[in-house]
């Protein structure tokens, strides 16, 4: 017989009688007693986490095809940087201390970038140099073109040439044979812009972590179907997707499982063959509610199940048979507030990477505001510059199934659980949609 948990937390079978007759059962809930704050929700997700990952299979790929993944070798300079003294202005190659103001100096013939460079400099005079061109020997300064007067092949100076001025030694950017990336980094844009300087077109780089995605509910059709009146698109799968692309892993879409306990066990079961498996739905208080029961029974251990967090406090998180599973309640937005907070830095440690910072800033507050307190809440909102100031105002939403307003957000409005009221221009911390922004 099904009964009410005693701790009202839940209804589930997984509710544990210890002692009592059928009259006055005593039962404690399954659930675990304390719930984390998301900081230390994200802290043991990295710990578990942390202590299961191995050498990843890496591929060899063309920095054309490299981003977002992250590297698995060292990569070094083929020569210094820059290779030669280096000029950073148009303007005229001086001694220093011949172009003083005032001073003329004979404009011998110029220089452009890629020219080879061997003359020097002789006394007295100067040459023009263009941006990108080496600086010949004898040269100590490059005097920018709008400091100076030109006639013919005299240059005057207007102000006194400082030592260095307007060079870029040989060798002060890298040294040669210098290590510039290293296993574990991140492939954005400069990254990969600084392996192709140095020759690195082919890197060796971690496979993206495979991540099964396995949405729940009697509810839910394919996207492409014509729901029912009471039936519900499968959205979270298409937000999953997107968010373990952005994070770097390989969405595996495995479909729905119905609220029962064989389908859900036999798809979980799959699952379970990827590197990690994530679950929308089925993890609340209701009686179909089933996942967490499923996934006890194939033997998963749970290191917590519920987070003070709104929306996302029904959030899972457990390894079973070895790999890391995530239960992400299934309203739209908690599943998308929970997969950032909880399923990204799990991807960042299975791709050899560490996990990364929450993308968290600071903003003023536009509009003052009133929660509950009790739960730290991410509200969408909307960061903009205000007087060279990031001003953030929360959004009006339904609640968390609420997609229609996430999408004008730029940021989840992050208030902190003992917080009731917050003031207009008081300091906020806002949670980046790294996405949008
Ligand atoms: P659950 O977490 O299973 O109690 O679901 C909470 C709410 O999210 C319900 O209104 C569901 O219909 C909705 N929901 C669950 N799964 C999905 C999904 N895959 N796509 C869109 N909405 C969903
Ligand atoms: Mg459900």
């Amino acid at each position: 017989m099904q009964r009410l948990c005693p701790q009202g937390r839940c209804w589930r079978a997984g509710c544990k009688e210890v002692t009592g007759d059928s009259w006055h059962p005593v039962i404690e809930c399954h659930r675990l007693s304390e719930m984390l704050t998301f900081e230390e929700a994200r802290g043991k997700i990295i710990e578990e986490v942390g202590k299961r990952t191995g050498p990843r299979a890496t591929a060899s790929l063309s920095v054309w095809d490299a981003l977002g993944l992250v590297l698995a070798q060292e990569v070094k300079t083929d020569r210094e940087y820059p290779p030669f003294n280096r000029s950073t202005r148009d303007g005229y190659a001086v001694r220093s201390n011949e172009a003083l103001p005032g001073a003329q100096l004979n404009c011998v013939g110029e220089i452009k970038a890629g020219d080879t460079v061997r003359d020097t400099l002789p006394a007295g005079t100067c040459l023009q140099i263009m941006t990108g061109a080496a600086i010949p020997a004898d040269a100590d300064a490059v005097v920018m073109i709008e400091h100076s007067s030109r006639d013919g092949d005299i240059v005057r100076f207007e102000r006194a040439a400082q030592q260095g001025q307007n060079i870029v030694p040989r060798g002060s950017e890298a040294a040669a044979a210098q290590t510039i990336l290293t296993p574990g980094m991140r492939l954005g844009y400069a990254e990969l812009a600084l392996a192709a300087q140095v020759g690195a077109v082919q890197l060796q780089c971690a496979q993206r972590p495979r991540v099964a995605i396995l949405s729940t509910g009697d509810e839910i059709v394919l996207i492409d179907e014509t729901p029912g009146p009471f039936q519900i698109r499968n959205s979270n799968s298409v937000s999953l997707a997107a968010q373990i692309r952005l994070a770097g892993g390989e969405p595996v879409v495995l479909g729905n499982a119905a609220d029962r306990m064989d389908d859900l066990g036999e798809k979980i079961e799959r699952g379970l063959k990827e590197d990690v498996l994530v679950l929308s739905g089925g993890v609340s208080m209701g009686k179909y509610d089933l996942v967490e029961n499923v996934l006890k029974a194939m033997g998963a251990e749970f290191f917590f199940d519920a987070v003070a967090i709104r929306p996302g406090k029904p959030a899972v998180f457990g390894v079973c048979q070895g790999k890391p599973v995530f239960g992400l309640p299934g309203n739209p937005v908690s599943t998308m507030v929970t997969f950032e907070l909880f399923v990204a830095p799990a991807i960042d440690l299975l791709s050899g990477a560490e996990a990364r910072a929450l993308p968290l800033v600071e903003a003023r507050l536009a509009e003052a505001m009133k929660e509950k307190p009790g739960l730290a809440h991410f509200l969408p909102a909307r960061v903009d510059w205000h007087d060279r100031v990031p001003e953030v105002k929360a959004l009006r939403w339904q609640g968390s199934g609420d997609i229609a307003a996430l999408a004008k957000a730029n940021c989840f409005l992050v208030v902190p659980a003992d917080r009731e009221t917050i003031e207009v221009g008081e300091r906020v911390s806002i949670l980046l949609r790294k996405d949008v922004v």
